[in-house]
């Protein structure tokens, strides 16, 4: 027997709807790419994405084709989100921080059809445009006065693209499952792979996002997204904070300390989310001007490890409490949130500090566990470390077009790559990248341990750990570190810091000093890279 319920399409443009006619007045503020700050409302937005709509239909874009963007955080890069998918349109995220091969490469894969993009990237386009024969049309998210004088094909400025379309278009019905959003995973190895979001799951995935054990947003919240709508969908933040009405305020192009902390300030955020690299730029901006973070309450932090030590520095100096989280842009993104359990509530600070730094316990809607390598699965108790494997409703079953399909198994578990432990309240710890593991000796060693637990030392700025070939141990771990400028920190007093704080066998058998780590187009340590660039160093213990 059926329930009796209605059947309401799970649809995102629903979630701007909502926005728009019971928050219509909360403010979406901008760091315009132009330069000025901008203001719009959650009304407008809703308007102006049915203008966008509109005018994709009249072009002739039909539902389930796929609209690049290469954009910043704006509000027009928000109004194209809705107005992509309110015409069954899908939305596809470009990452401009990739090689244009990359570029190319994902464009010609995804068969965009028409490419949003920021005037900071007209030359990119540019460049990659001659090399993309399915795009019929560029379109410069700004006015015509600011239109860059690039050679771009088939160009028009957003505002006169929308200029004459209607704000009365009727979004069109399509079905909850039918895509809405493509964003291509970064690929350390191989070629991008293409997570296909559905209406319903990024609907879903809003829902999840906003508990209060996860994001925790309400209509009270200003909300800064740092982190890109190009990267695993801002976290959801962009469906999540109009879903309950949160003021937005969008960072545009400028993501240093000086500016994050000017929008923080005058915008009165209560909320922020970035990758650890962002906040380490914004502390080296406060501590050199002595400035505070006088509204923040809380940030989430993910993407990478979160170290403690900044943890420790967000909330016993700044005040402002750590959410650290893990997710994968084939989980929408979020898969576990670092909130605090009220039996961790209830222990002293430094025990929650444990839990802290561990990445987190899942939302509802992410199943979670770890095998061993035939599958196995491992006890949840903290010390046992595996493949981390999930799966849910806002978790990939597969790749765009097929690649991929060895991440997931006829149970339809998704093999996320990660390797974790899960102890016995649920908190998850990644310990590594499965490509990423130190084998020494037959014994794994944690690559990401070591790496917080050096960037806790006083003159470092950035650590990071690789497996080395070692004769007799098959591999041992060379730590990497950069040091703050004008700092001297030696090898020994590196060492010296990390006695105590890791098991005697974990210890990095030498550091070497660097001027910079290289990452990827998502913030993380470009580990392949400084495997290749250590490919002929040699450990002195190599030797014995
Ligand atoms: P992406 O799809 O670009 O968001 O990358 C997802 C990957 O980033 C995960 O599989 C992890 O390896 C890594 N990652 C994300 N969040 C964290 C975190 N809090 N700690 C450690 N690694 C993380």
């Amino acid at each position: 027997m059926l329930g009796l319920m209605q059947d309401w399409p799970l649809l995102v443009h629903k979630i701007i709807d909502h926005a728009a006619l019971y928050h219509g007045e909360r403010e979406i503020v901008t760091r315009s790419v132009e330069g000025p700050i901008h203001r719009t409302n959650y009304r407008e937005i809703a308007l102006r994405a049915r203008k966008v709509s509109a005018a994709l239909d009249r072009l002739g874009i039909k539902p389930g084709e796929r609209v690049a963007t290469l954009a910043w955080n704006t509000w027009r890069h928000l109004e194209t989100w809705y107005g992509i998918t309110g015409c069954g349109a899908v939305y596809h995220t470009l990452n401009p921080r990739l090689f244009p091969d990359q570029l190319v490469y994902i464009a010609n894969h995804a068969e965009d059809k028409v490419m949003f993009f920021d005037i900071t990237f007209a030359d990119l386009v540019a460049e990659i445009a001659p090399k993309l024969p399915k795009v019929e049309l560029y379109v410069c998210l700004t006015d015509a006065a600011h239109l860059p004088k690039a050679k771009i094909p088939n160009l028009v400025a957003y505002e006169e693209f929308i200029a004459g379309a209607s704000e009365t278009y009727e979004w069109k019905e399509v079905e909850e499952n039918a895509a809405c959003g493509l964003c291509y995973t970064s690929g350390t190895t191989g070629n991008p792979k293409g997570v296909l979001y559905s209406h319903r799951s990024n609907v879903l995935h809003a829902l999840i996002a906003a508990q209060k054990d996860a994001q925790g947003i309400s209509s009270c919240d200003s909300v800064l997204p740092v982190v890109p709508m190009f990267h695993a969908n801002a976290w959801a933040l962009a469906f999540s904070a109009p879903m309950v009405g949160a003021k937005l305020v969008l960072p545009g192009a400028k993501l240093d300390g000086d500016s994050i902390c000017e929008l923080l300030t005058n915008e009165d955020v209560t909320l922020s989310g970035a990758v650890p690299t962002v906040w380490l730029a914004l502390f080296q901006y406060l501590e050199k001007t002595g400035k505070t973070l006088p509204h923040l309450n809380r940030v989430l932090i993910g993407g990478s490890a979160c170290p403690r030590s900044m943890i420790e520095s967000f909330e016993t100096k700044y005040g402002v409490q750590v959410i650290h989280a893990w997710g994968m842009t084939e989980m929408s993104p979020l898969g576990t949130l670092g909130t605090l359990k009220h039996n961790v509530v209830a222990m002293p600070y430094e025990k929650q500090l444990d839990y802290k730094v561990k990445q987190g316990h899942p939302v509802f809607g992410v199943e979670m566990k770890i095998t061993d390598d035939e599958n196995n699965e491992l006890p949840r108790d903290g010390k046992a470390f595996g493949r981390l494997k999930v799966r849910g409703p806002s978790i990939a079953k597969g790749y765009f077009r097929g690649e991929g399909a060895d991440a997931f198994d006829s149970e339809g578990w998704f093999d996320t790559g990660d390797v974790a432990t899960i102890d016995a309240e649920g908190y998850m710890t990644i310990t590594d990248r499965s490509k990423d593991v130190i084998k020494s000796g037959g014994e794994w060693i944690s690559s990401i341990e070591i790496e917080n637990i050096a960037v806790g030392h006083p003159d470092v700025v950035e650590a990071a750990v690789i497996g080395v070939r070692h004769p007799k141990w098959d591999e041992r771990p060379l730590l990497i570190v950069v040091l703050k400028p004008g700092k001297t920190a030696t090898r020994e007093q590196i060492l010296d810091y990390l006695k105590g704080k890791i098991a005697k066998w974990w210890m990095p058998d030498d550091v070497q000093f660097v001027a910079e780590i290289p990452h990827t187009a998502t913030g993380k340590i470009q580990k392949t890279a400084l495997r290749e660039q250590f490919g002929s160093y040699r450990l002195p213990t190599a030797a014995e």
